[in-house]
């Protein structure tokens, strides 16, 4: 290997950048030339590719999005498309290559990879839903972002004894719900994983809790279960209690990355250098168990991966 792209794809993640700054330098101090790809698999198509040096990334680790920018691309869904993507690769010198996004952009990867390009799979999407790793970038930062949010609307709900949904992104996974439904005390955590359309276990819930004095009714709802509006409609229809849907949308995705982020995006950007100077291709880096290792592509969309069962318990144990 001599010359290896960057990219982002698919959602964009805070700690994207950190990754990319990992990549940048690893390579550079290790003999190799990096170029830069600009909105994902969309610039391998269109050639909008850019030489890096050290200095490019200077100055970027504490920002929030990717400097690379980030898209969703339908071409590059057909063989034409990933031939003109490997084409320019190969003008471009380009023989390396590291996707950083999520199981669709892995998917992507996979197609680069079987036309002769090394690639390697970084995991970053705030859903935390990529079944081999136990680690995604953007994640800690979104959970903490959300957390603080719900903080914020839990203050004037209990002051207006008022019941609030608040919504939490995460697609069709429900880890951002879990982790905010814990980490804010929620009295109900409704995970797309779980969740069994009970809308009248909830109205017992809410009236139970205003006999025993509650001042306030905190429900976490997941994007994969949605309809927060309409739920909190027939909540106050039922229960006579004020209930206001909150849904935080896209300020869960922006911000500057926690240290936690900032870390494991380093340290992952650094070993997709390292792997694909091993000669390795077609892999993902992960986390599991306390240690950074890797799968094969193939293998890791086959894994499937469920809200822990425990932490599960614990969170219907705490909300009651
Ligand atoms: P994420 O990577 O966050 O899961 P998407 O699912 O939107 O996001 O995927 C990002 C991009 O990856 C897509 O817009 C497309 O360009 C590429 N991609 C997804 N699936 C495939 C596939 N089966 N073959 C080739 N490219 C794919």
């Amino acid at each position: 290997i001599k010359t290896i792209g960057v990219l982002t794809s698919g959602g964009d993640a805070p700690g994207m950048n950190a990754a990319i700054r990992a990549v940048v330098r690893t390579a550079i101090n290790k003999g190799l030339k990096v170029k830069g790809i600009e909105k994902g698999y969309n610039g391998l198509i269109n050639n909008e590719i850019v030489d890096m040096d050290k200095h490019s990334v200077s100055d970027i680790i504490q920002k929030g999005g990717t400097i690379l920018y980030t898209a969703r691309c339908l071409e590059f869904m057909t063989e034409e498309g990933v031939q003109k993507a490997v084409e320019n690769c190969r003008k471009a010198g380009i023989d390396g290559m590291v996707v950083i996004g999520g199981d669709g952009s892995f998917r992507g990867a996979q197609k680069l990879a079987a036309h002769g390009i090394n690639t390697i799979g970084v995991p970053g999407t705030i859903d935390l839903d990529i079944a081999c790793t136990e680690y995604t970038i953007g994640f800690d930062t979104a959970v903490n972002t959300a957390m603080e949010a719900i903080d914020k609307i839990r203050d004037t709900s209990t002051s207006h004894e008022r019941c609030s949904i608040i919504e939490v992104m995460g697609r069709n996974a429900g880890y951002i719900a879990l982790w905010c439904g814990i980490a804010n005390g929620a009295e109900d955590i409704l995970l797309p994983e779980r969740y069994d359309c009970d809308e009248q276990a909830i109205i017992n819930h809410i009236i139970e809790g205003r006999k025993k004095g509650k001042k306030h009714h905190l429900i976490i709802n997941a994007e994969g279960i949605g309809h927060s509006t309409g739920m909190a409609r027939r909540i106050e229809a039922a229960t006579g209690i004020e209930t206001r849907a909150t849904i935080l949308g896209y300020m869960q995705r922006g911000g500057s990355p926690t240290c936690k982020d900032r870390m494991y995006a380093s340290i992952m950007g650094s070993y997709a250098v390292d792997l694909l100077n091993e000669g390795k291709s077609n892999r993902l880096v992960a986390y599991k168990n306390g240690a950074f290792i890797d799968y094969d592509i193939d293998e890791a969309l086959a894994m499937k991966k469920d809200i822990n069962e425990y932490e599960f318990d614990v969170s219907n144990l705490l909300s009651r």
